[in-house]
């Protein structure tokens, strides 16, 4: 039984999976219709000349292009597109002028490897105050802070790598703003998955995650009233892929976004609910934080290397999970985890199994 209504649409949509695929948070599964747009375009591209080809889908990569920014909250004309996410934050860092030694405040859910690229260029990074153990900005605290010192930006990861928890980022941009303050979202996890219109200035994400798009594509968007001064150039890219990306963005729509996000905050809660208490394993989030991205914090006295090896053999078992190690969020609490990141035709029976071995790996 799929745990929520678009189930057996997003599922009959899709290749039949081998496994019981709970692992959208590293990469979702694309649907037929968007591989078959990919494998057409790249077709195409021998037939007629990549250049061609791709002015002959200049329709649909306009589209594609509209799509993605109706779900981010910008235009056509300010997305750019690159191979990655950490290549549209590299792009972003780079072609913007900021002072030397500039000053970034990070949530608690920071991605490591974003940490890594500020600390690379010298940047001073201070850690938000959290309003709880999972770390969600303390957004009044925040503004009292922009009262008195301000950053040359805010960079906040909407969802990080490491927890589910959803920043609230919205009202994190609204006091950002009040104090002049650009604010960049790294939406790699949100985008797709929760509600991504959020006012910030600059944001950058993924395409094969929760959109389950294709690997290989990044996207970044600078609003044309930025307070940031960032000028991302378009560059060679993966035309195939926009297209593929243009139509999982354009499946998304057409079930209706604010249901899509409805449907995976509840498959998070029936999740952690269903997966709450087993062994000594701990959910990492409030059972009804409005993300499908979930994380079971292992045993006392589990390494990263146990950890791993408990992936391993879910895997064997028939089960696609993330062992989810402390780089990943470095500010958060260390602890190794399993990553459990269902899509929409998760089922019943599928959580239960995961429950079930994960109960005889526990003590
Ligand atoms: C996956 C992820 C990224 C990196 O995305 P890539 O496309 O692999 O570069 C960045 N931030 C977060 C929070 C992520 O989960």
């Amino acid at each position: 039984m799929y745990c929520s209504e678009l189930g057996e649409k997003w599922h009959a949509a899709r290749a039949e999976p081998s496994i019981a695929h709970l692992d959208a948070a590293s990469a979702g599964r694309s649907s037929r219709a968007v591989i078959e747009a990919i494998s057409l375009h790249l077709e195409k591209e021998a037939v007629r000349g990549s250049y061609v080809a791709a002015d002959d889908e200049a329709e649909a990569l306009q589209r594609g292009r509209r799509d993605l920014g109706s779900l981010i909250g910008h235009t056509p004309e300010e997305l750019s597109f690159r191979d990655s996410a950490r290549a549209g934050l590299r792009a972003i860092l780079n072609s913007w002028t900021l002072p030397l030694s500039p000053t970034v405040w990070v949530a608690k859910n920071e991605f490591g490897p974003n940490l890594d690229e500020f600390e690379r260029r010298d940047f001073a990074v201070r850690v938000l105050p959290s309003a709880d153990v999972y770390g969600h900005v303390d957004v009044d605290a925040l503004e009292n802070m922009l009262q008195f010192e301000q950053p040359d930006f805010i960079h906040i990861c909407h969802i990080g790598s490491g927890n589910g928890a959803v920043q609230p980022l919205r009202e994190i941009v609204e006091v950002a703003h009040h104090a002049s303050v650009p604010v960049v979202a790294d939406m790699a996890q949100s985008v797709g998955h929760v509600p991504t219109v959020t006012g910030a200035d600059v944001v950058y994400g993924t395409s094969r995650k929760w959109l389950t798009g294709p690997r290989g594509v990044g996207f970044v968007g600078v609003r044309a009233d930025s307070l940031a001064q960032v000028e991302v150039e378009s560059s060679e890219s993966f035309i195939a892929g926009q297209l593929g990306l243009g139509t999982a963005v354009s499946e998304i729509l057409d079930l209706g976004q604010q249901q899509v996000f409805r449907e995976l905050a509840s498959i998070g809660r029936i999740a952690r609910e269903r997966l709450h208490g087993i062994g000594s394993w701990e959910v990492m989030e409030p059972v009804d934080e409005p993300s499908a991205l979930v994380t079971l914090a292992a045993p006392p006295g589990w390494g990263a290397a146990d950890v791993a090896a408990a992936r391993d053999k879910l895997l064997e078992t028939g089960i696609l999970v993330t062992a989810a190690d402390s780089w990943r969020a470095p500010l958060l609490a260390g602890h190794s985890m399993l990553r459990v990141s269902p899509h929409l035709d998760v089922r019943r029976e599928q959580l239960d199994e995961l429950a079930t071995t994960i109960r005889t790996m526990g003590y």
